[in-house]
């Protein structure tokens, strides 16, 4: 794509909490163009002559874990370039998703957290579980979000448990008395999920050795956090030819 070419822009979701900033965020940044907000609560037709309307060179998809999977389905038939900030797809989901743009040299990002203080929380807690594997997670995040763990810990629990020694932590005999006392259990360590009113989103990741613990906190205060990452995403995405899980790999 020329360089001086405005990038095209639509957005799914753009009435949600995030999609609002995200239309802001474009309107606000001369390098890229608002064609307008694209509904997917139709047939694959209706939503096909919407996206031929508006021609959009990027999809940013801020809406639903129920809608992101056939987002990415509909961009990729219609070579369209998404950037989605959207949790909740599965592993299996991401895995194939990545074969069928890498056949096709179609460029994408799915970032399960835009915010550059979240993906140096995921990747300082990766550099400190090589040496202190006795780690668990804390995701707390307001109460109106749809799937658990958030995308942030899932990515994060993947991240640590590649540079982990594999090792079941807790004692051998614990049991709990309520169901979902200990959290979820992930390659041998535990992720929790608090949602409460008044948070929007954070995480804390905890690690105990002999005679020291370690934490490593991340906290959006605001979804303004996520911007500067959405930008850089629509930006990148234009260049790439393959699907890319994970804002730390636009990063040097
Ligand atoms: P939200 O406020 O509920 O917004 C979702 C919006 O999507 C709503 O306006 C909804 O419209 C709309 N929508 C639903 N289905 C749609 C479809 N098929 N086509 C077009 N629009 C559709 O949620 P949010 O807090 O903005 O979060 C959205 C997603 O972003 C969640 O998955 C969340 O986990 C994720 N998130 C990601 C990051 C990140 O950095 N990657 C950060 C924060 C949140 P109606 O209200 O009319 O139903």
């Amino acid at each position: 794509m020329a360089e001086d070419k405005q990038i095209r822009v639509t957005i799914a979701g753009a009435n949600g909490r995030m999609g609002q900033e995200a239309v802001k965020m474009v309107q606000g940044d001369p390098g890229l163009l608002y064609v307008g907000p694209i509904d997917t609560r139709g047939t694959d037709e209706e939503v096909k002559a919407r996206f031929a309307q508006l021609q959009p060179d990027v999809l940013v998809d801020f809406t639903t874990p129920q809608h992101v999977y056939r987002h990415l389905q509909l961009a990729l038939q219609l070579g369209i370039r998404p950037v989605v900030g959207t949790t909740g797809l599965t592993a299996e989901q991401i895995a194939e998703l990545t074969e069928q743009y890498k056949t096709a040299g179609l460029g994408g990002v799915i970032a399960p957290n835009f915010a550059i203080g979240a993906i140096l929380c995921m990747k300082f807690a990766a550099m400190a579980a090589k040496y202190m594997p006795h780690v668990e997670i804390i995701e707390l995040h307001h109460d109106r979000k749809l799937d658990a763990p958030s995308g942030t810990a899932i990515k994060t629990a993947e991240m640590i448990a590649a540079s982990r020694n594999t090792l079941r932590q807790g004692h051998p005999d614990e049991e709990e008395s309520i169901a979902g006392a200990r959290g979820a259990d992930y390659d041998g360590f535990r992720i929790h999920s608090v949602r409460l009113p008044g948070l929007v989103a954070h995480q804390e990741v905890l690690f105990g050795a002999t005679g020291q613990t370690l934490s490593i906190r991340h906290d959006s205060i605001s979804r303004e956090s996520f911007m500067p990452g959405v930008n850089m995403a629509i930006k990148a995405v234009v260049n790439l030819e393959q699907l890319v899980y994970g804002l730390e790999h636009l990063l040097d």
